[in-house]
């Protein structure tokens, strides 16, 4: 038994194979060997858990079946790593992909700035310390017109930054309407108790009145809180409470009002033929004291949370310890910065930002861009794939806009010898991977999510699923 695991190659002896070698010009020497290491020892404890079957393999068989398994391992590992991919599914803002992708100007920005040095807290009037939220407040303030605003990692920790300092130890009273849960790990209970603010809860899962708020008002209560269900409907016989006719009552009892709007837009989407959905600029007409919402929801930009509202609660906000825990990175601040910049100067605002222009393409365009695509994918592969145009239902995702649905126009693609679930896995295993849905027994490529930069690759995934490539 023992010369059956003398079979097994030494670790060097796989040095000498060709294709082990690439793997050290693509990952380096010390990654393979962590592999050819592991999947050496693999199988030599499966030759003993499996009592010496394999007895009669030669050392030249063994050594393939290992780096068969090599090459297996690192091409997963590969696939963990963070890559472009290609967002077929008709779901805008794709919590899984990224949320938002970026505008050009703000991409470019970062480039232009970060390469180097940059005073993102340093003063350049008087060359002393500034403040890293001085230039963001500012854009904020006037694209708004709130008093004061300041800008951390993610919404998330907005409404936990803002809760811990303006109810720390007090209670927050909101509706049992309201108890979002976002992406399995916002829970709205969750972080008010983490915040060190004690939850009080009001009115029913269906009606809550202006009165269950002021019957549970008492000497420790600091905050209204409205949190705006992001991702569910409540349908039927309802009543919600409106954030104005929370602002007199809060002002009555001296009390803060606070709205976590989750996705934050700044455009009346109305405009685009969407259904309205409250702005920044109409809470802030409302006098609602404190606004929260997500830098890279409807807004469009990089993962961030904004805070906008009363300068002297933002102040408050700006002093608690926790603020520099969540502070917002480099990086992401120019992007906002070059963003709410287009918001704020730009007169064709869904050219400029990606989510908004796809979210607004109306059929016609993505009938003309299916057309191209599908003429694309027929010249090239003829009989072997049979692609239609087909009416499909698009999403916004994300955490906005619940239950709207955007009438759409997908491609339908199927072929003769290779199932759509076998045509759907290799296209996610391209070295672009290709993300779409099966329906029907059909491959559906959403035309809203995808770009036009993008058609070749989509057609070079395609050899790659027929095995041309
Ligand atoms: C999305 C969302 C959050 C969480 O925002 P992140 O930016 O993902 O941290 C919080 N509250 C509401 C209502 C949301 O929709």
């Amino acid at each position: 038994m023992n010369n059956m695991l003398r079979n097994i190659p030494s670790i060097n002896e796989f040095f000498d194979d060709e294709r082990i070698n690439e793997l050290v010009n693509i990952i380096g020497r010390k990654v393979t060997k962590d592999i050819v290491v592991s999947c050496t020892s693999q199988y030599r404890d499966n030759m003993i858990i499996e009592n010496y079957r394999d007895m009669d393999i030669s050392k030249e068989d063994i050594k393939e079946v290992i780096i068969d398994n090599i090459i297996i391992r690192s091409k997963l590992n590969e696939r963990k790593r963070i890559h472009k991919v290609i967002n077929g599914t008709g779901v805008v803002l794709h919590t899984n992909m990224g949320r938002a992708p970026l505008p050009k100007i703000a991409l470019d920005e970062i480039v232009n700035i970060a390469d180097g040095y940059c005073n993102l807290e340093y003063d350049l009037i008087t060359g002393k310390r500034g403040s890293r939220y001085e230039s963001i407040e500012d854009l904020l303030v006037k694209l708004t017109g709130a008093e004061s605003a300041i800008v951390v990692n993610n919404n998330a920790a907005a409404v936990f930054l803002c809760l811990n300092t303006l109810a720390y130890n007090k209670e927050v009273v909101i509706s049992r309407s309201e108890q979002v849960e976002i992406g399995g790990s916002f829970r709205v209970p969750e972080i008010i108790e983490r915040s060190n603010a004690k939850m009080v809860e009001v009115g029913t899962t269906n009606k809550t009145y202006v009165r269950d708020y002021e019957n549970a008002i008492t000497q420790d209560t600091k905050v209204l809180l409205k949190v705006h269900k992001s991702n569910y409907k409540i349908e039927g016989f309802t009543c919600e409470v409106q954030g104005e006719e929370l602002v007199e009552l809060a002002r009555e009892n001296k009390i803060i009002t606070m709205e976590d709007l989750g996705s934050g837009v700044l455009v009346d989407l109305e405009e685009f033929s969407l259904p309205y959905e409250p702005t920044v600029m109409d809470l802030v007409k409302k006098d609602i004291d404190i606004i929260t919402f997500s830098g890279d929801k409807l807004l469009g930009g990089p993962q961030a949370g904004i805070i906008v509202g009363k300068k002297e609660l933002i102040d408050k906000i700006k002093k608690n310890p926790l603020t520099r825990m969540v502070r917002i990175d480099k990086l992401s601040l120019i992007a906002l910065q070059e963003v709410l910049n287009i918001y704020l100067t730009n007169d064709n605002i869904t050219n400029n930002i990606p989510i908004l222009n796809m979210l607004t393409k109306d059929k016609e365009s993505l009938l003309s861009e299916a057309n191209v695509l599908r003429k694309s994918l027929i010249d090239t592969f003829n009989d072997n794939l049979h692609v239609k145009i087909i009416d499909e239902e698009d999403t916004t995702g994300g955490g906005s806009l619940p239950g709207v649905i955007i009438k759409g126009v997908s491609l339908s693609i199927t072929s003769k010898e290779l199932s759509p679930q076998i045509m759907q896995k290799r296209l996610r295993e391209y070295k672009t991977p290709i993300i779409c849905k099966v329906k029907d027994n059909e491959i559906i490529i959403s035309m809203r999510t995808i770009n036009k930069k993008e058609y070749n690759d989509i057609i070079d995934g395609f050899y790659y699923v027929l095995g041309k490539e």
